[in-house]
């Protein structure tokens, strides 16, 4: 108790701490900040205390503590990362890292006045929309497109404006949810359209749609099983059949197609997954997609499909409230542009210069990063071969195989490592397996080298 109160006592006043020569020159550049900081630091150190733990008091200690509470209050919460887990797409660090041309695109349109909504020619107010339908359509071969705010919302749009009131029919093995927030059967209620679903989890016939045909019927719902896979004694009936099946009931195709690839997958060697201009060729009435999985752009949903059906979505109230927003409109439309280009994909698109690398590739980048970390004390580190992912809902079952750098450290834990690394100032995210933190050379960008060989160094004490 005594040592307590006299611990208490010792803690430096708000004036001394502010005295000091560094926090001074702190205080120059923003008052505020700095005497929260200061009391942020002093009400740490009465808890420490009160807990019974003895915390450097001096008034070094303190001012050292100060300018790094400042430091760390004045980071962007948002901010960017250093992805070393290898999965290309992944949900939580942002998904598809957007092309140079995306974002110098978004901050031309941020910094000035644009064209969003008037057309120059004519002199008059123009439609949002219409920067990307044209170069949609053409590289799709759709008749018509329309953007919102993302997938997930394109679904809600497009049910409830074909099936509002009505009923879609859908298959049981297709009841997908994605990310925990998206489930077929909560957004078709949201839509107000009632779900029938019919054949069982690993087989639905053709049969099974038909013979549920009924009055309220509005369309056919096909949903792309973006992140599972139902394998072995299985069956599902083909955008085709349902087209075809569509045709003879006088009755749409709706395609939730997901992941939304203008590619195939196969040319950079890993598993197909449909592709947009496959379901179009396939007859689907109207297909959906994200701008963020493997299409490499912003978040956004884009609809696609007959004209007739596109048009009366554009005139739904419900467009309005998920409407783009310019700069993803600008990053979405210098996205689409490089498509024009096929070559240009793999080189311009950061998702394709990610799954286009080959393992020697990986493998001799692996040993570039190698030469960096040799001048961290204590850090032993080599080349390991590892499996990514696609991530983001695609090609759930294909893992990717590549290099990463494995390390370890003789005084500080795997574990330790790990999370200080996290909170160094671009935090790096690596991933723990067979006590070694890896870091995949797929998603760990170059430029970065040098910067993570100064954290290790950091967080290993061997800047000290
Ligand atoms: C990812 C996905 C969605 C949700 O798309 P968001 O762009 O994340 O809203 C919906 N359906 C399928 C099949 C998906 O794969």
């Amino acid at each position: 108790m005594e040592i307590k109160k006299e611990l208490l006592r010792s803690i430096p006043k708000v004036d001394e701490v502010l005295a000091q020569p560094q926090v001074k020159k702190a205080m120059e550049e923003g008052r505020s900040q700095v005497t929260d900081g200061v009391r942020q630091v002093l009400d740490a150190l009465r808890e420490q205390i009160l807990r019974g733990e003895e915390p450097d008091l001096t008034l070094e200690g303190v001012s050292r503590a100060v300018l790094q509470q400042v430091e760390e209050n004045s980071r962007m919460s948002l901010r960017p990362v250093i992805n070393g887990t290898g999965i290309v797409l992944h949900t939580n660090l942002g998904r598809a890292v957007m092309c140079r041309e995306a974002a110098q695109a978004a901050m031309d349109v941020a910094e000035n006045y644009n064209t969003l909504e008037y057309d120059c020619e004519k002199g008059r107010r123009g439609s949002r929309y219409s920067h990307v339908e044209d170069l949609i359509c053409r590289l799709t071969g759709a008749e018509a497109a329309l953007v919102v705010n993302n997938n997930a919302a394109a679904v809600m749009l497009v049910l409830g404006t074909m099936a509002k009131n009505k009923q879609l029919i859908v298959s049981r093995g297709e009841l997908v949810e994605i990310g925990g927030s998206f489930r077929v059967p909560e957004i078709m209620e949201q839509s107000n359209s009632t779900l029938l679903e019919v054949g069982t989890t690993n087989k639905t016939h053709p049969s099974d749609y038909e013979n549920a045909i009924g009055p309220d019927t509005a369309a056919f719902l096909k949903v792309h099983t973006s992140n599972y896979k139902i394998m072995g004694f299985t069956e599902e009936v083909s955008v085709e059949e349902l087209v075809e099946m569509g045709k003879r009931h006088d009755l749409p195709v709706i395609y939730d197609l997901g992941s939304g690839a203008l590619v195939d997958l196969a040319q950079f060697g890993i598993e197909s997954e449909p592709t947009v201009q496959q379901a179009m060729a396939a007859g689907a009435d109207v297909t959906s997609f994200s701008g963020d999985k493997l299409l490499g752009g912003p978040q956004a949903g884009i609809i696609i499909g007959k004209k007739k059906y596109v048009d009366a979505m554009k005139k739904n109230p419900l467009t309005r409230a998920l409407r783009i927003d310019k700069l993803t409109l600008a990053a979405l439309e210098a996205t689409l542009r490089i498509y024009l280009e096929p070559d240009e994909i793999a080189r311009k698109i950061p998702t394709y210069r990610m799954l286009s690398m080959s393992m020697d590739e990986l493998r001799s980048k692996g040993g570039r990063l190698l030469r960096r970390l040799k001048k961290v004390p204590g850090l032993s580190c080599a080349l390991s071969q590892e499996e990514g992912q696609v991530g983001g809902g695609s090609v759930p079952t294909q893992m990717l195989p590549t290099w990463a750098v494995a390390m370890e450290h003789e005084s500080v834990t795997v574990d330790q490592m790990e999370s200080r690394l996290r909170s160094c100032r671009i935090p790096v995210i690596g991933r723990i397996s067979k006590d070694r933190l890896l870091l995949d050379m797929r998603t760990v960008q170059e430029e970065y080298f040098g910067y993570i060989a100064q954290c290790l160094l950091e967080v290993t004490g061997g800047a000290q």
